[in-house]
């Protein structure tokens, strides 16, 4: 965890100072709360977990009788763990599923492709065989940062000179199954939800993936940076209704004080969160606990 507080230092600096503030002082009363719920506002945890977690701690406090201030932290603490807790299911690998298809989307710059490398890297150390598939076919420098990425980490790389993405995908599927691969990590270009043909193309990608193979995509991952905060609910609110999301990655948490954003998925739409990106090294990318991140954040 000294790593996973290192990268959440941002927020928690924030938050953390600003909670001082409001547990520093000699009572539990009426305008502690609305210090509280200011603070938590402005850590971009949104309106309905903010509502959420002040009731939760007033319950806490009226049930243990809380007098001190400073018993807030860790009643504030328990609160959290409780809300974003459900997000907290590990992605799991099942045997039978062979290949396991992972397909990655999210917007540009978000996190997609350093995130395949990272999670390549990862299944390869538990001795599972992965293959890529080079989907974001709109960039040819995407194309080519996975091809050189998978000379280098000795991966397969499925890619096409020209033709789409659901075509790649399709090959890199056929690829897997004929060599029996574990795993299939599945790059497609960044969009935006507001780009509704772009939106339309993603669809046509699951659909031809789910005709090479009944089961796949098993699971469809959303990459979200971390650092557009509130934005974050309506880019997942969108690719959820698009897509069915199963989990969702979220990155870039070393570099903001955001951090209070994952209270605020947990609130509107509770797509488990399977990973976490604390940095840019391979070790950087971690399964999301709930317990671990609170602490992280709150201190
Ligand atoms: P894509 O367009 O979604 O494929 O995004 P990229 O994978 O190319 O990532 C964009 C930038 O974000 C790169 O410079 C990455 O090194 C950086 N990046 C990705 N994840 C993290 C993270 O967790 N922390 C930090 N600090 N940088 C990250």
């Amino acid at each position: 965890t000294a790593r996973l507080k290192q990268g959440l230092s941002k927020s928690r600096d924030k938050l953390g100072k600003s909670l001082a503030g409001v547990f520093g002082g000699a009572q539990i009363d009426e305008d502690l709360y609305e210090e509280l719920e200011d603070v938590l506002l402005t850590s971009d945890m949104g309106v309905a977990a903010t509502e959420h977690l002040l009731k939760e701690v007033r319950e806490r406090v009226s049930l243990k009788g809380l007098k001190d201030p400073q018993e807030l932290r860790e009643a504030l603490k328990d609160a959290l763990v409780e809300l974003i807790e459900p997000l907290q299911q590990p992605l799991e690998i099942p045997a039978d599923a062979k290949p396991f298809v992972i397909m990655m989307t999210g917007v540009n710059g978000a996190g997609k492709t350093t995130s395949i490398g990272k999670l390549a890297t990862h299944y390869q150390r538990q001795d599972k065989s992965v293959l890529l598939a080079a989907g974001d076919t709109f960039r040819a420098a995407a194309r080519e940062q996975l091809i050189e990425w998978g000379a280098r980490n000795n991966v397969t790389v499925i890619s096409q000179a020209t033709g789409d993405s659901a075509a790649v995908c399709f090959d890199a599927m056929h690829a897997a199954q004929a060599r029996g691969t574990d795993i299939v990590l599945a790059d497609t270009a960044g969009r935006l939800p507001t780009q509704l043909h772009l939106m339309e193309e993603i669809k046509k990608v699951k659909r031809v993936m789910q005709k090479s193979m009944d089961t796949a995509p098993h699971e469809i991952i959303l990459v979200l940076d971390a650092n557009i905060g509130q934005n974050a609910i309506n880019q997942v609110i969108a690719f959820d209704d698009a897509l069915g999301l199963t989990g969702l990655i979220l990155t870039k948490l070393d570099g903001t004080a955001k951090g209070g954003v994952i209270a605020a998925l947990a609130k509107t739409r509770p797509i488990p969160i399977r990973f976490i990106g604390v940095g840019e090294g391979i070790e950087d990318l971690r399964p999301f606990n709930a317990r671990d991140y609170a602490e992280a954040l709150l201190g």
